[in-house]
C-alpha cells in the first residue's frame, strides 16, 4: 500500500530540506505545494498569477486552487507508491480533503513529522536562504552554503533570494501560520498521527530523528 507522510510545521523549519533528504532515502515522491506554486510562476500560467498575488503578501492561496493542484500532482504514477507532502495540508480544509484524495487512491495519511523552531531561528533561516531556478535545492549562506556562491551545487542553476523570505512578508507567514496551520497539529494530535521533531539542531540529526521516528 502506498505511504503517504506529511511533513508539518512553520515556514523555514527545514521541511523542504528534509523532504528532499527523506524521499530520497525512503524512495518517495516529493511534493512541494510552494514549488508547484512557483513553477507555475515561472511558466506564467493563470495559477501562478493568481498565485503570486497571494504569495507576495505571506498569504495562503485558497484552498480550491491549491487542492486541485496537489490531487493533479499526487495523481501522477511516479506518487503511486506514495509521497511526502511538503507544505501542504496547510488549512483543516486542505486536510479533510487530502483524506478524501487518498481514500479514493487507497490511502491515508500515515504520519505527521511535526517539526519545531521558535520565530528568532525562523527569521534567521529564511533571510539566509538561497534557492536555485531550475529544481527549486535549497541553501543557507551560514548553516548549508553552496561550494559557489550564488551556484546551485547540483545543477550548477543560478540561486536567488526569495521575495517571500523578506522579513516583513515572513512575519506575515509565521502569523498566517499560527492562525490558519496551527489547528492541524491537534487535528493529526487526535488521530494519534503526530510526532514532534526538534527542528533547532543540525540537519543531519533532524534527518536521524524523523527516520527514527518514522521507523517506529
Ligand atoms: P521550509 O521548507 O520549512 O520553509 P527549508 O528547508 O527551505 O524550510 O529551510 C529554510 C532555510 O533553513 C534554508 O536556508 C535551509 O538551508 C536552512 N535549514 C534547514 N534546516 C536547517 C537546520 N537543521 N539547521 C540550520 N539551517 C537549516
Ligand atoms: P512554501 O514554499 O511552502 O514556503 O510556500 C510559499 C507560499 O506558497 C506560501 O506563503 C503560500 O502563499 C503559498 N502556499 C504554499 N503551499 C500552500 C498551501 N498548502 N495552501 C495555500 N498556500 C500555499
Amino acid at each position: 500500500m502506498a505511504t503517504y507522510i506529511v511533513l508539518l510545521g512553520p515556514p523555514g523549519v527545514g521541511k523542504g530540506t528534509q523532504a528532499v533528504i527523506l524521499a530520497q532515502a525512503i524512495k518517495l515522491a516529493h511534493i512541494s505545494s510552494g514549488d508547484l506554486f512557483r513553477g507555475n510562476i515561472k511558466n506564467q500560467t493563470e495559477l501562478g498569477k493568481l498565485a503570486k498575488s497571494y504569495m507576495d503578501k505571506g498569504e495562503l492561496v485558497p484552498d480550491d486552487v491549491t487542492i486541485a493542484m496537489v490531487r493533479d500532482r499526487i495523481s501522477q504514477p511516479d506518487c503511486k507508491g506514495g509521497a511526502i507532502l511538503d507544505g501542504f495540508p496547510r488549512t483543516p480544509k486542505q486536510a479533510e480533503s487530502l483524506e478524501k484524495m487518498l481514500a479514493e487512491f487507497g490511502g491515508c495519511v500515515d504520519s505527521v513529522p511535526y517539526i519545531t523552531a521558535d520565530e528568532a531561528v525562523l527569521i534567521e533561516r529564511t533571510s539566509g536562504r538561497w534557492s536555485c531556478r531550475a529544481q527549486g535545492h535549497v541553501y543557507h549562506q551560514k548553516f548549508n552554503p553552496p561550494k559557489q556562491a550564488g551556484v546551485c551545487d547540483v545543477d550548477g542553476s543560478e540561486l536567488y533570494q526569495r521575495d517571500d523570505d523578506k522579513v516583513e512578508t515572513v512575519t506575515n507567514r509565521i502569523h498566517v501560520y499560527f492562525e490558519q496551520t496551527m489547528p492541524l497539529v491537534d487535528y493529526y494530535r487526535k488521530l494519534g498521527k503526530l510526532i514532534e521533531i526538534n527542528g533547532v539542531q543540525p540537519v543531519e540529526q533532524v534527518t536521524n530523528d524523523l527516520l527514527a521516528a518514522l521507523r517506529k
